[in-house]
């Protein structure tokens, strides 16, 4: 036994047991970056030397889950029934869910 759980409701998930193996990616969206021309031609050592400035006391692992992050868990097959009807209801985001 490789002590597979389910995240849902901790179960463990023995060998023979369906198992759903579920991701969620979610990373920031950069909608405005096309560089063109002009963008070849500026000087931005100003702009890089604020951004540096800005983020010298950041903590790296958080500035990285600020741009990715990703959720590798297994799932019952309730679970992941559970988990796909919340998703389709926009549940995730509320605390709806957590009711009854
Ligand atoms: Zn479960």
């Amino acid at each position: 036994m490789d002590g597979r759980r389910c995240k849902g409701c901790g179960r463990e998930l023995t060998a023979g047991d369906l198992r759903y193996v579920t991701k969620v990616d979610i990373y920031a969206a950069y909608d405005q970056m096309e560089i063109g021309p002009q963008d070849m031609e500026m000087d931005h050592s100003e702009e890089i030397r604020q951004l540096l400035y800005r983020i010298k006391d950041e903590d790296p692992k958080q500035m990285s889950d600020d741009v990715y992050v990703r959720f590798i868990f297994d799932l019952c097959k309730q679970c992941k029934e559970d988990f796909s009807k919340r998703l389709e209801d926009g549940e995730l985001l509320t605390d709806e869910g957590e009711a009854s």
